[in-house]
C-alpha cells in the first residue's frame, strides 16, 4: 500500500493493471455506457447494482447518522459490495466524483475513507473523479479523449432517459420502451470499443437513429396524462435507490415523469467559475476556460434540440440559456451551494413547459437545497397560481408510505384539474358546433 502523509491510500500506476474499480450507480443507463469507457482506458471498472435495505443499513452502520443521505447510500453501496466476498479487498478500489463545490459533497471522499477504515478495509484506495484539480492519483488520469468519451455517455444517457420518460407511460405493450432503451445501451456500450465510431459525427447520427427508432417502434396511446416534473438534489433526483423508485411510482400511478438531464447539471457546474469571476472577481483564467467549456456544451445542446425536431415529435430538452434566464426576479446566479439556482430554474422551466405539478426530491436536512427548493416555492406559487409544488424528504428513516401518500394526493388534485379542463374544452367545442349549425 502506498500512503501519503495524510494517510490516504494512493491509487498507483501498478494498481491500474490489476485492480477492479467500483463505481456507484446514480443513473443506470448513463453509467453503464460510462463503465465501458473506463474499460477502454485500461481500468477494470465495475458498476455497482446492489441496492435495497441492506445497502441503507450498511451506510447507517459505517457513517454518522447526520451524514447527508446521498453520501450514506454511496458508502453503503461500496461497503455492502466489498463485504459480499465477490472482490479481493487487496485488489479493489472505489471511485467517487467531486465537484469541488462549497457544500459537503466535496468531502464525501473523506467520509468514504473513514467508513472503509471502520469496516476494516483501510487498504482500499478511494479515487476522486474531478476536473477541479482536487485530489490526484498517479494510476488514474482523466485525459481529454477519455473525458470526451465520458461526455458522450452523458449525451446518450440523457437522450435515452428522456425518451423512456416520454414513451413508457403511453406504451401499448408493457415493457417495450425499456427493452428498446436497453438494446440501445448495449449497442452504444459495444460501439465505445470501436475508436473509429467514437466521434461527434457518430453521436449525431446515433441521436437521429435513436429518436426515429423510438418514434416509429413504440406504439403509444393518445391518452392525456398528468406530467409531473422532478427536481432536487442531484443524487436523490436521479437515483432510484435514493428516491424509492420515484419514476416507476409515478408511471404506475398514471403520470408522466419529466426531468432535465445530467448535461444541465454539468453546464451549471461549469458556469459556476464564470459566475464566481463575474460576481466576486475570482480566478480569471479558470473563468475563461470554463466559459469556453460552457459555450462548447451549449452548442452541443442546441444540436441535440435540432436533432429532436428533425427526427421526432418528442419534446426536446430545454435550452440552458433559457434555464438561466428563467430565474430573473426569483434568485441570483451567485446562489451556488448544493444545486443552487439550478433547482429553482428547473422548477420554473417545468412550469413554463406545462408540467405544473413538480416534486422536489430532497435529502432530509439538506440545507442548501431546502433553500433553493422548498424555500422558493412560496414566491413561485404566487407568480404561477394553480401550480402544485410538493417537497419530499428522503432519508433512511423516512416513511415510504408517507412519501407515496403525498404523491398520490398531488396526483389526485392534478387529475381533477385535468378532467375539469377537459370538460370545459368539450363544452366550448360543443357550443362552437351549435353556434356554427345555427348559422
Ligand atoms: S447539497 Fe445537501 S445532500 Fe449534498 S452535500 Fe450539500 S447538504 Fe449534503
Amino acid at each position: 500500500m502506498a500512503f501519503t502523509e495524510t494517510d490516504r491510500v494512493i491509487f498507483t500506476k501498478e494498481m491500474k493493471k490489476d485492480y477492479t474499480i467500483l463505481l456507484p450507480n446514480m443513473l443506470p443507463m448513463h453509467f453503464k455506457i460510462m463503465a465501458e469507457v473506463f474499460r477502454q482506458y485500461g481500468y477494470h471498472a465495475e458498476l455497482l447494482e446492489n441496492d435495497g435495505r441492506d445497502v441503507i443499513e450498511c451506510g447507517l452502520k459505517y457513517t454518522h447518522n447526520d451524514t447527508c443521505y446521498p453520501a450514506l447510500l454511496v458508502i453503503g453501496q461500496f461497503i455492502n459490495a466489498l463485504q459480499s466476498g465477490k472482490y479481493d479487498l487487496n485488489k479493489t478500489a472505489v471511485m467517487m466524483t467531486q465537484t469541488g463545490g462549497g457544500c459537503r459533497a466535496s468531502n464525501y471522499i473523506a467520509l468514504i475513507r473513514k467508513a472503509l477504515k471502520k469496516a476494516g478495509m483501510p487498504q482500499v484506495p478511494v479515487i476522486s473523479l474531478n476536473v477541479a484539480g482536487l485530489e490526484k492519483n498517479p494510476g488514474f488520469q482523466l485525459t481529454l479523449p477519455f473525458g470526451k468519451r465520458i461526455l458522450y455517455s452523458v449525451y446518450y444517457g440523457d437522450l435515452l432517459m428522456n425518451l423512456v420518460q416520454q414513451c413508457r407511460p403511453y406504451e401499448l405493450q408493457k415493457g417495450q420502451t425499456q427493452a428498446l432503451a436497453d438494446r440501445w445501451v448495449a449497442h452504444l456500450t459495444e460501439e465505445m470499443k470501436n475508436s473509429k465510431k467514437v466521434n461527434y459525427k457518430t453521436v449525431q447520427e446515433n441521436y437521429a437513429r435513436i429518436l426515429q427508432d423510438f418514434e416509429r417502434n413504440i406504439p403509444r396511446s393518445g391518452k392525456r396524462l398528468v406530467r409531473v416534473g422532478i427536481v432536487g438534489e442531484i443524487y436523490v433526483k436521479f437515483s432510484p435507490l435514493a428516491n424509492n423508485n420515484l419514476e416507476d411510482f409515478l408511471v404506475a400511478e398514471g403520470a408522466e415523469p419529466v426531468m432535465a438531464g445530467l448535461l444541465d447539471f454539468l453546464m451549471y457546474s461549469v458556469n459556476t467559475a464564470v459566475v464566481d469571476h463575474r460576481l466576486y472577481k475570482m480566478n480569471k483564467l479558470r473563468a475563461k476556460i470554463m466559459k469556453f467549456a460552457y459555450d462548447f456544451l451549449h452548442k452541443k445542446q442546441l444540436d441535440f434540440i435540432r436533432l429532436y425536431r428533425e427526427n421526432s415529435s418528442f419534446v426536446p430538452p430545454n435550452d440552458f440559456e433559457k434555464t438561466r434566464a428563467a430565474i430573473q426576479g426569483y434568485i441570483g446566479e451567485g446562489v451556488q451551494m448544493g444545486e443552487g439556482w439550478l433547482l429553482t430554474a428547473e422548477m420554473l422551466e417545468l412550469i413554463e413547459s406545462g408540467a405544473k405539478n413538480v416534486v422536489c426530491a430532497q435529502p432530509f436536512g439538506c440545507l442548501p437545497n431546502h433553500i433553493v427548493g422548498k424555500g422558493m416555492m412560496k414566491i413561485i406559487r404566487e407568480k404561477h397560481p394553480g401550480v402544485n409544488l410538493v417537497s419530499i424528504d428522503y432519508d433512511s428513516s423516512a416513511s415510504r408510505i408517507n412519501q407515496e401518500n403525498r404523491l398520490k394526493l398531488m396526483l389526485a388534485g392534478a387529475n381533477r384539474v385535468m378532467q375539469e379542463e377537459e370538460a370545459a374544452r368539450k363544452t366550448a367545442q360543443e357550443q362552437q358546433t351549435l353556434e356554427a349549425a345555427q348559422g
